[in-house]
C-alpha cells in the first residue's frame, strides 16, 4: 500500500520531481492543490530552513508525513543576493525576463551562481523537523536559454553543463539543488 505524504507547494514543477524521486520508493506525494489546500505562510525567516519549517508547519496537523521546500539563487557577483529573496527580486524587476537581463548585466565579470535548495520534513510523533539541503553551482548565461522549467531556469548552466532551460525533469534533477535535496530525502525515508 501507498503512504501518503504532503509535498507543501502549489509548484507542479517542483511536485513532479518530487514525485520522481519518492514514488518509487511507494510515496503517494500530494501537492497542496490536489488537497485543495492553501497556506497564508510569511516567508520571513532569516534562512532557508526557516522558511521551509514554516511551510511545512502550517500542515502539521494532517495525518501523514509533511515537507516543504525553500530555495534561493545565489550571485557571486551581488554577494549571494539575491537568496532567500529570489521570488521577491523577480517581482521587483517586473517578471523573470526582466530579472534575467539584469542578472545577465550585474555578472558580466563574474557569471558565478549557485542554486540552494533545503526541505524541511515534519514526521509523525516526532517532535523535532528535519533538514536536507542540496547546492547546484554554476553560473548565470548571457542570454537565456530554452524555456522549459520554472522561474530563473532558463539563465542557468550548472556546472557539469546542464541547460536548466532546455534539460528535461529528470535531467535537471540528476544535477539541481532540489534534485540532489530530494535525493538526500528519498534516501532517509528509504531507511
Ligand atoms: P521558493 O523556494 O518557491 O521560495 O523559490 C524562490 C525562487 O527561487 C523561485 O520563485 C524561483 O524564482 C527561484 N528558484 C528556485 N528554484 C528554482 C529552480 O529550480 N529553477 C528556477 N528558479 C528557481
Amino acid at each position: 500500500m501507498n503512504q501518503e505524504i504532503l509535498f507543501a507547494t502549489h509548484n507542479r514543477g517542483k511536485l513532479e520531481e518530487a514525485r520522481n524521486y519518492l514514488s518509487p520508493l511507494g510515496y503517494l506525494v500530494y501537492g497542496l492543490d490536489d488537497l485543495f489546500l492553501s497556506e497564508e505562510v510569511v516567508e520571513d525567516g532569516k534562512s532557508y530552513e526557516e522558511n521551509a519549517y514554516k511551510k511545512a508547519k502550517a500542515f502539521e496537523s494532517l495525518p501523514f508525513p509533511v515537507f516543504s521546500d525553500d530555495s534561493g539563487l545565489e550571485v557571486e557577483a551581488l554577494g549571494g543576493k539575491p537568496g532567500l529573496f529570489t521570488a521577491r527580486f523577480a517581482s521587483e524587476k517586473g517578471g523573470y525576463k526582466e530579472a534575467m537581463a539584469a542578472l545577465a548585466q550585474a555578472t558580466e565579470g563574474n557569471p558565478r551562481a549557485r542554486y540552494v535548495c533545503t526541505i524541511c520534513l515534519l514526521e509523525k510523533g516526532q517532535k523535532k523537523p528535519l533538514f536536507f539541503t542540496g547546492v547546484c553551482e554554476g553560473e548565470i548565461l548571457k542570454e537565456p536559454v530554452g524555456d522549459h522549467g520554472f522561474g530563473f531556469d532558463p539563465a542557468f548552466k550548472s556546472k557539469e553543463g546542464v541547460y536548466f532551460g532546455l534539460a528535461n525533469q529528470e535531467e535537471k534533477a540528476k544535477v539541481s539543488h532540489r534534485g540532489r535535496a530530494l535525493l538526500k530525502l528519498a534516501t532517509y525515508l528509504a531507511i
